[in-house]
């Protein structure tokens, strides 16, 4: 059975790190449908809107694999699109609270949702959208760490 999973997330923006867990993940799952956050705790540099069409860009070479917008809590997003599974991966052993905490509430609310962590590989292990975003604004060099075409929208933003 074809099993259709979420994997949620700010994506601001996209990284290599998210990208290459897609890309492994995709061909386990019947469908995999990466859920860009439009509300966040923390504060976007790029909009939702941005970071959705740049993470297609991103994605366009795996099969499987579709980006939407997500309003709302993640398990009813799951609900919509009918997954069975949300993806989160983990870099460290700092992600480790936030990501069962917050595992663990979404059983609570949704008990036949399952929540899968997924190990990042090692060399993806240090990047995140964050230090991204930090390395672009005084203008470094972050072609390593993201696509052309977001290193590209990290130029543009900083003008
Ligand atoms: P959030 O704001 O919800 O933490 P992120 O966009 O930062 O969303 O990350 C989305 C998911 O991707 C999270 O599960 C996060 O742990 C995971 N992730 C972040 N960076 C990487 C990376 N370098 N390699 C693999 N997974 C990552």
């Amino acid at each position: 059975m074809k099993v259709k999973a979420i994997y949620p997330g700010s994506f601001d923006p996209i990284t290599y790190g998210h990208i290459d867990l897609i890309e492994r993940m995709s061909p386990i799952f019947g469908e995999l449908v990466v859920a860009i956050a439009s509300s966040s705790a923390k504060s976007a540099l790029f909009s939702p809107e941005e970071r959705s069409e740049l993470a297609k860009s991103c994605l366009s070479h795996v099969p499987g694999v579709s980006v939407q917008i997500q309003e709302g809590l993640t398990i009813d997003f799951a609900q919509k699109v009918g997954a069975r599974v949300i993806l989160r991966g983990l870099r460290a052993v700092s992600d480790f609270e936030y990501e069962s905490a917050m595992a663990n509430v979404n059983k609570k609310l949704a008990p036949h949702i399952e929540t899968m962590i997924v190990l990042t590989r090692p060399e993806y292990s240090y990047i995140s959208s964050r230090m991204v975003k930090e390395v672009a604004q005084f203008g470094g060099d972050v072609q390593s760490l993201v696509p052309a075409d977001v290193a590209s929208a990290l130029k543009r933003k900083k003008g």
